[in-house]
Protein backbone atom coordinates (compact mmCIF):
# COMPACT_ATOMS: atom_id res chain seq x y z
CA UNK A 1 0.00 0.00 0.00
CA UNK A 2 1.23 3.34 -1.03
CA UNK A 3 1.42 5.53 2.37
CA UNK A 4 0.55 8.53 0.71
CA UNK A 5 -2.87 7.60 -0.64
CA UNK A 6 -4.20 7.35 3.47
CA UNK A 7 -4.11 10.46 5.04
CA UNK A 8 -5.40 9.63 8.50
CA UNK A 9 -6.74 6.28 10.20
CA UNK A 10 -9.21 6.01 12.17
CA UNK A 11 -10.01 2.69 13.31
CA UNK A 12 -13.77 1.19 13.17
CA UNK A 13 -14.54 -1.71 15.86
CA UNK A 14 -17.13 -3.30 13.01
CA UNK A 15 -15.04 -6.10 11.05
CA UNK A 16 -14.83 -9.51 11.21
CA UNK A 17 -12.72 -12.15 8.98
CA UNK A 18 -12.96 -12.46 5.69
CA UNK A 19 -14.54 -15.72 4.14
CA UNK A 20 -13.23 -15.10 0.72
CA UNK A 21 -10.35 -13.36 -1.51
CA UNK A 22 -10.88 -9.85 -2.34
CA UNK A 23 -12.33 -9.58 -5.95
CA UNK A 24 -14.22 -6.63 -5.81
CA UNK A 25 -14.96 -3.00 -4.63
CA UNK A 26 -18.19 -1.46 -3.94
CA UNK A 27 -18.64 2.41 -3.71
CA UNK A 28 -20.94 4.63 -1.78
CA UNK A 29 -22.01 7.40 -0.78
CA UNK A 30 -22.84 8.57 2.97
CA UNK A 31 -26.00 10.41 2.79
CA UNK A 32 -25.40 12.45 5.96
CA UNK A 33 -22.97 15.37 7.43
CA UNK A 34 -19.63 14.67 7.81
CA UNK A 35 -19.05 14.28 11.38
CA UNK A 36 -21.77 11.96 11.79
CA UNK A 37 -21.04 9.59 9.09
CA UNK A 38 -17.08 8.98 10.81
CA UNK A 39 -18.85 8.45 14.35
CA UNK A 40 -21.57 6.36 12.40
CA UNK A 41 -18.89 4.28 11.00
CA UNK A 42 -16.75 3.77 14.15
CA UNK A 43 -19.66 3.14 16.36
CA UNK A 44 -19.93 -0.24 17.66
CA UNK A 45 -23.98 -0.18 18.28
CA UNK A 46 -24.10 0.99 14.43
CA UNK A 47 -22.55 -2.29 13.31
CA UNK A 48 -21.24 -0.63 10.04
CA UNK A 49 -18.07 0.19 8.61
CA UNK A 50 -16.15 0.83 5.15
CA UNK A 51 -12.57 0.11 4.63
CA UNK A 52 -12.01 3.96 3.58
CA UNK A 53 -13.64 7.14 3.82
CA UNK A 54 -12.79 10.05 1.83
CA UNK A 55 -14.14 13.85 2.33
CA UNK A 56 -15.78 16.05 -0.11
CA UNK A 57 -11.80 18.07 0.38
CA UNK A 58 -9.98 14.55 -0.80
CA UNK A 59 -9.13 13.32 2.75
CA UNK A 60 -8.86 10.06 2.87
CA UNK A 61 -9.25 8.03 5.93
CA UNK A 62 -8.90 4.68 6.50
CA UNK A 63 -11.11 3.16 8.87
CA UNK A 64 -10.83 -1.00 8.67
CA UNK A 65 -7.63 -3.23 7.48
CA UNK A 66 -7.80 -4.41 4.03
CA UNK A 67 -7.19 -7.70 5.11
CA UNK A 68 -10.37 -7.67 6.96
CA UNK A 69 -14.66 -7.89 6.68
CA UNK A 70 -15.72 -4.36 6.98
CA UNK A 71 -19.74 -4.68 7.23
CA UNK A 72 -21.12 -1.81 4.33
CA UNK A 73 -22.91 -3.72 1.61
CA UNK A 74 -25.52 -5.51 4.01
CA UNK A 75 -27.58 -8.24 2.41
CA UNK A 76 -25.98 -8.22 -1.06
CA UNK A 77 -25.56 -10.11 -4.24
CA UNK A 78 -23.33 -10.08 -7.53
CA UNK A 79 -21.92 -12.78 -10.00
CA UNK A 80 -23.07 -15.45 -7.46
CA UNK A 81 -21.60 -14.40 -4.61
CA UNK A 82 -23.59 -13.33 -1.32
CA UNK A 83 -21.52 -12.22 0.66
CA UNK A 84 -20.17 -9.14 -0.85
CA UNK A 85 -18.67 -7.79 2.06
CA UNK A 86 -16.26 -10.98 2.02
CA UNK A 87 -15.18 -10.52 -1.18
CA UNK A 88 -14.85 -6.64 -1.51
CA UNK A 89 -13.18 -3.18 -0.32
CA UNK A 90 -16.07 -0.52 0.25
CA UNK A 91 -15.48 3.05 -0.05
CA UNK A 92 -17.29 5.27 1.52
CA UNK A 93 -17.86 8.62 0.08
CA UNK A 94 -18.72 11.94 2.01
CA UNK A 95 -21.93 13.02 0.30
CA UNK A 96 -25.18 14.56 1.10
CA UNK A 97 -26.89 11.84 -0.80
CA UNK A 98 -30.02 12.06 -2.46
CA UNK A 99 -32.13 12.41 0.60
CA UNK A 100 -30.42 15.75 1.39
CA UNK A 101 -30.04 17.29 -1.64
CA UNK A 102 -28.36 15.39 -4.73
CA UNK A 103 -26.17 16.85 -6.12
CA UNK A 104 -22.11 16.16 -7.91
CA UNK A 105 -19.30 14.71 -6.59
CA UNK A 106 -16.52 17.28 -5.41
CA UNK A 107 -13.44 17.23 -7.96
CA UNK A 108 -10.72 16.82 -4.90
CA UNK A 109 -12.99 14.01 -3.45
CA UNK A 110 -12.56 12.16 -7.29
CA UNK A 111 -9.17 12.90 -7.50
CA UNK A 112 -8.38 11.66 -4.71
CA UNK A 113 -10.50 8.20 -4.88
CA UNK A 114 -9.23 8.27 -8.65
CA UNK A 115 -4.99 7.12 -7.19
CA UNK A 116 -6.54 5.15 -4.04
CA UNK A 117 -9.01 2.77 -6.29
CA UNK A 118 -6.00 2.18 -8.77
CA UNK A 119 -3.70 1.00 -5.62
CA UNK A 120 -6.77 -1.45 -4.65
CA UNK A 121 -6.98 -2.77 -8.06
CA UNK A 122 -3.88 -3.69 -8.86
CA UNK A 123 -2.73 -5.04 -5.49
CA UNK A 124 -5.54 -7.24 -5.96
CA UNK A 125 -5.84 -8.10 -9.51
CA UNK A 126 -9.72 -7.04 -9.91
CA UNK A 127 -11.80 -7.18 -12.82
CA UNK A 128 -12.63 -3.88 -13.94
CA UNK A 129 -16.63 -5.25 -13.83
CA UNK A 130 -16.23 -5.98 -10.48
CA UNK A 131 -15.59 -1.99 -9.45
CA UNK A 132 -19.74 -1.63 -9.02
CA UNK A 133 -22.04 1.06 -6.68
CA UNK A 134 -23.60 -0.19 -3.74
CA UNK A 135 -26.53 -0.52 -5.64
CA UNK A 136 -25.56 -3.11 -8.12
CA UNK A 137 -24.88 -5.52 -5.25
CA UNK A 138 -28.12 -4.37 -3.73
CA UNK A 139 -30.66 -3.12 -6.32
CA UNK A 140 -33.78 -3.47 -3.99
CA UNK A 141 -32.26 -1.63 -1.19
CA UNK A 142 -30.10 0.80 -2.07
CA UNK A 143 -29.33 3.49 -4.81
CA UNK A 144 -25.92 5.38 -4.03
CA UNK A 145 -23.77 6.39 -5.49
CA UNK A 146 -26.31 7.74 -7.68
CA UNK A 147 -26.55 8.90 -11.60
CA UNK A 148 -24.55 11.71 -10.88
CA UNK A 149 -21.31 9.55 -10.14
CA UNK A 150 -18.70 10.19 -12.67
CA UNK A 151 -18.06 6.49 -13.62
CA UNK A 152 -16.81 7.63 -16.93
CA UNK A 153 -13.83 9.26 -15.19
CA UNK A 154 -13.11 5.86 -13.42
CA UNK A 155 -13.29 3.99 -16.93
CA UNK A 156 -10.43 6.92 -18.64
CA UNK A 157 -8.49 5.45 -16.02
CA UNK A 158 -9.62 1.80 -16.83
CA UNK A 159 -10.66 1.48 -12.90
CA UNK A 160 -14.03 -0.22 -14.39
CA UNK A 161 -15.85 -0.86 -17.32
CA UNK A 162 -16.66 2.33 -19.94
CA UNK A 163 -20.28 2.29 -21.29
CA UNK A 164 -20.35 1.06 -24.34
CA UNK A 165 -20.04 3.10 -27.53
CA UNK A 166 -20.65 1.37 -30.64
CA UNK A 167 -24.19 -0.37 -30.16
CA UNK A 168 -25.97 -3.20 -32.26
CA UNK A 169 -28.86 -1.77 -33.95
CA UNK A 170 -32.05 -2.75 -32.64
CA UNK A 171 -33.71 -4.46 -29.70
CA UNK A 172 -31.22 -7.93 -29.13
CA UNK A 173 -33.61 -9.11 -26.29
CA UNK A 174 -37.06 -10.78 -27.46
CA UNK A 175 -38.38 -10.51 -24.40
CA UNK A 176 -38.44 -9.47 -20.94
CA UNK A 177 -37.16 -12.86 -19.79
CA UNK A 178 -34.74 -12.94 -21.81
CA UNK A 179 -32.94 -9.25 -20.61
CA UNK A 180 -33.45 -10.54 -16.76
CA UNK A 181 -31.53 -13.63 -17.53
CA UNK A 182 -28.97 -11.35 -19.51
CA UNK A 183 -29.07 -8.85 -16.33
CA UNK A 184 -28.30 -12.12 -14.22
CA UNK A 185 -25.71 -13.44 -16.35
CA UNK A 186 -23.70 -10.07 -15.96
CA UNK A 187 -24.34 -9.85 -11.96
CA UNK A 188 -26.98 -8.48 -11.05
CA UNK A 189 -29.73 -10.11 -8.25
CA UNK A 190 -32.99 -9.79 -10.95
CA UNK A 191 -35.10 -10.73 -7.54
CA UNK A 192 -35.25 -6.80 -7.47
CA UNK A 193 -37.58 -7.35 -10.54
CA UNK A 194 -37.59 -3.68 -12.10
CA UNK A 195 -35.68 -2.27 -8.80
CA UNK A 196 -32.81 -4.38 -11.11
CA UNK A 197 -33.34 -2.53 -14.11
CA UNK A 198 -32.86 0.53 -12.44
CA UNK A 199 -29.88 -0.03 -11.13
CA UNK A 200 -28.56 -1.20 -14.27
CA UNK A 201 -30.08 2.15 -16.21
CA UNK A 202 -28.50 4.45 -12.84
CA UNK A 203 -25.29 3.06 -13.79
CA UNK A 204 -25.04 2.37 -17.52
CA UNK A 205 -27.66 5.06 -18.94
CA UNK A 206 -28.58 7.37 -16.64
CA UNK A 207 -30.48 9.79 -18.38
CA UNK A 208 -33.46 7.84 -18.13
CA UNK A 209 -34.11 5.78 -15.05
CA UNK A 210 -37.36 4.29 -15.20
CA UNK A 211 -37.30 0.52 -14.73
CA UNK A 212 -38.55 -0.35 -18.06
CA UNK A 213 -36.41 -2.60 -20.62
CA UNK A 214 -36.19 -0.68 -23.12
CA UNK A 215 -33.64 -0.76 -26.58
CA UNK A 216 -31.33 0.61 -25.42
CA UNK A 217 -30.87 -0.33 -22.50
CA UNK A 218 -31.14 -3.88 -23.98
CA UNK A 219 -28.48 -2.80 -26.17
CA UNK A 220 -25.89 -1.60 -23.94
CA UNK A 221 -26.42 -4.98 -21.94
CA UNK A 222 -25.62 -6.95 -24.63
CA UNK A 223 -22.82 -5.60 -25.46
CA UNK A 224 -21.03 -5.50 -22.14
CA UNK A 225 -21.53 -9.31 -22.37
CA UNK A 226 -20.41 -9.77 -25.79
CA UNK A 227 -17.21 -7.65 -24.72
CA UNK A 228 -17.19 -10.13 -21.42
CA UNK A 229 -17.28 -13.28 -23.39
CA UNK A 230 -14.73 -12.20 -25.93
CA UNK A 231 -12.71 -11.93 -23.40
CA UNK A 232 -11.99 -7.81 -24.00
CA UNK A 233 -13.15 -7.45 -20.23
CA UNK A 234 -13.59 -9.68 -17.64
ZN1 LIG B 1 -23.98 2.25 0.50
Amino acid sequence: MNSELVHRELPSPNWDERALPVTMVVLHYTEMERAAALRRLTDPEAKVSAHYFISEEGEVVRLVDEGKRAWHAGASYWRGHKDVNSASIGIELDHPGHANGYRGFAEPQIEALLPLLDDIVRRHGIARANVVGHSDVAPARKVDPGELFPWDRLAECRLCLARPEKLELGDPFPNDGSFYLALERFGYDISAGKKAVEAFQRRWRPERIDGEIDGEVGAILFQLLLDRDSGKTR
